[in-house]
């Protein structure tokens, strides 16, 4: 159970879309996407159901590497979750991982609707060159980057502020940096609000942005375009 204060959340209404095998398959590059990568077992899942407090939304599995996949969920009309393949695991094979790279090079560079990333990081296994390297993309397209250290109840508070000051000093300019804790619910709060920012959701500001996905599917499917 969190210790902090229940609030509303808008990212509880988030629904599963699509699992994207390549760019092509991605919804509509319109409105705002904000991307969650971290290596295979950072505890990206678990940080996904917990923000959006479904159990399984985002599969947590004990097998790293098994997904190889953009995941789409949608908040709202025009607010989307891309849940990025962990593709720095080393049991990934080297070819798998060179074309995920590939891929999530061209899209960090190219979605235009990518509003951000959330950098999810073991708290006890910081800043690999996974981490560095989607730093890095994030830095050179100048996209707002927000590190999330997972798992914080693996750690005393001591060591785990130690780790979040020292992950903070090393991020460019604008990073930002969180403890997190799928476990206890910690850091929770924390992300929302990151995230409302993002989303330019606020006051009187949740509304959609575009007519659901749903609707466009079956628009594209019928033809029946108004
Ligand atoms: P993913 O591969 O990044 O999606 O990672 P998962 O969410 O599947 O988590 C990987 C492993 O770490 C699983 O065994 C989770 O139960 C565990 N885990 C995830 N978050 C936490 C956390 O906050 N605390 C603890 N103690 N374990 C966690």
């Amino acid at each position: 159970m969190s210790s902090e204060t229940p609030r509303h959340n808008p990212y509880r209404s988030a629904a599963y879309v699509i699992s994207a095998h390549n760019l092509r398959q991605l919804p509509e590059d319109t409105g705002l996407e904000v991307a969650f990568a971290g290596r295979s077992n950072a505890g990206k899942s678990s940080a996904i159901n917990t923000l959006t407090e479904q159990k399984s939304l985002a599969r947590t599995s004990k097998t790293p590497g098994r997904t190889q996949q953009i995941v789409i969920f949608e908040i709202n009309p025009g607010r989307r979750i891309a849940d990025l393949p962990g593709y720095g695991y080393a049991k990934v094979p080297a070819r798998l991982r060179d074309h995920w790279k590939h891929v999530l090079q061209i899209y960090f560079h190219q979605r235009e609707s990518l509003r951000g990333v959330v950098l999810l990081m073991d708290i006890r296994h910081p800043m690999r060159p996974f981490d560095r390297q989607m730093i890095d993309w994030c830095h050179h397209r100048g996209l707002s980057c927000h590190v999330v250290l997972t798992k914080s109840d693996k750690l005393k508070r001591g060591p785990a502020q130690s780790t979040l000051l020292q992950v903070r000093k090393a991020l460019p300019p604008g990073a930002t940096a969180q403890t997190f804790s799928a476990s206890k619910g910690e850091g929770k709060q924390e992300l929302i609000a990151l995230l409302n920012g993002w989303y330019e959701i606020g006051a009187g500001n949740s509304g959609s942005l575009g007519r659901p996905l749903q609707d466009r599917i079956e628009t594209l499917a019928t033809g029946a375009e108004p």
